[in-house]
């Protein structure tokens, strides 16, 4: 938030976008980089043009299937076939597997990592965003390593898996838009995964690419505050954009582009959660190409991304929910003070009880024992006594018969 409105990133350093568009639509169209086709940053940057009226190329391949097939490729769209509905599938099976309502949470947050692109792309069209006449391509095949020959959607997919394991240390919870390059899912259909889901960031992996072979660097994208679909958002996605470039080329080191704001990402614009795309690196650079290849860098830029998830949760994630928790971390705190207290007492209660009834038994046992003492002793003097007597009359009857004994004798000899 704070960072987001005062950062003044040039907005169009898209120099070489534009350039990308042009040239790339020249040069690659009908090879299988046909930039102006397959990267969405590209497609979209030429979308946006044409939408806004303003320099749209017309040698952009990316321009020339959107605002054409308006109404009925949105229909034929929804309505297409089996891939449309299979990719529903998909999407409805990661959203209802993650999304109970009311399900407790125990994790810091809850991600939707959505790799880029995917095997093959599919060229059939969907509004670009809820209720948009204008259409875009589903889903694009997107660049490829120029040096490395790996394509956009292996290396998306890579980052992202580890990306996932990461953020899951973390202890966050993740959901895949994709975990495999066959599969057919649209940009729209990766939106409503996170929007089902209620994620509480949509995090959407690429590497960009261009013409200009020396163009290197790292950018994010988000929507415009004034985006007709969820510019609501923009603050929020303004700052994971921000987050997680500058965590990013602060861990690999790749130079910082800037953060893109733009309404011409389909996946952007269905999104009604904090979206934004990373665009992790040129791979039409040969260097950062290979550099992306590298597992030690591939380790910084999954790091990296996961910083900038990190920052922006404190900030964004969990505003909300902090004060939730709070009151019932303290509510635990205060159950758990009166449990002890209650537990205190009772232990001093029991202490004293115990205590009480030893001394109880204490005095008891003395006065047992006293009174057995007493026993004992009247006993004792019982017996002594009863010796005594009886040795007094033992005595006494010898006394007495000696004396009768005498008296007897006397009174025999008198
Ligand atoms: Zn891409």
């Amino acid at each position: 938030m704070k960072k987001g409105p005062e950062k003044k990133i040039v907005k169009r350093s898209s120099a070489c976008a534009a350039l990308c568009g042009i040239l790339l639509a020249a040069v690659l169209a009908g090879t299988g980089c046909s930039q102006a086709q397959t990267t969405p940053a590209d497609q979209n940057r030429a979308g946006e043009k044409a939408a806004a009226g303003k320099t749209a190329p017309e040698t952009d391949a990316g321009t020339a299937p959107i605002g054409k097939n308006t109404g009925e490729t949105a229909a034929e769209t929804a309505a297409t076939g089996e891939t449309a509905s299979e990719t529903a599938a998909v999407g409805e099976t990661a959203g209802d597997e993650f999304s109970k309502p009311g399900e407790e949470k125990d994790y810091k947050g809850l991600i939707v990592i959505d790799p880029g692109h995917q095997q093959y792309g599919n060229s059939d069209q969907e509004p670009v965003g809820p209720g948009a006449s204008q259409t875009k391509a589903k889903v694009s095949s997107g660049t490829s390593g120029v040096a490395s020959g790996v394509p956009e959607y292996q290396l998306t997919l890579e980052i992202s898996l580890k990306l996932r394991d990461e953020l899951e240390e973390r202890d966050y919870k993740v959901i895949m838009c994709r975990e495999t390059n066959e599969i057919d899912i649209s940009n729209s259909e990766r939106a409503d995964i996170a929007n089902d889901a209620d994620a509480d960031a949509f995090v959407r992996i690429h590497a960009n690419g261009c013409a200009d072979p020396g163009r290197s660097g790292a950018m994010t994208i988000c929507q415009t505050p004034g985006n007709a679909y969820n510019g609501h958002l923009y603050e929020k996605s303004r700052a994971l954009a921000d987050c997680i470039l500058d965590a990013y080329v602060l861990a690999t080191g790749i130079n910082y582009e800037y953060v893109w704001e733009t309404d011409s990402m389909s996946g952007i614009n269905w999104s009604q959660v904090p979206v934004t795309i990373v665009e992790m690196g040129y791979m039409t650079n040969s260097e950062e190409d290979l550099n992306m290849q590298d597992s030690q860098m591939q380790e910084k830029m999954v790091d990296g991304i996961a910083d900038g998830i990190d920052a922006y949760m404190v900030q964004y994630g969990q505003e909300n929910e902090t004060e939730e928790n709070e009151t019932e971390e303290d509510k635990a705190e205060e159950n758990e003070a009166l449990e002890n207290e209650t537990e205190e007492n009772k232990a001093e209660e029991n202490e004293e009880l115990e205590n009480e009834a030893e001394e109880n038994k204490a005095e008891e046992n003395e006065a047992l024992e006293n009174e057995t003492e007493e026993n004992e002793a009247v006993e004792n003097e019982t017996e002594e006594n009863k010796s005594e007597e009886k040795d007094a009359v033992e005595n006494g009857s010898e006394e007495n018969k000696s004396e009768e004994k005498e008296a007897g004798e006397s009174t025999y000899e008198k």
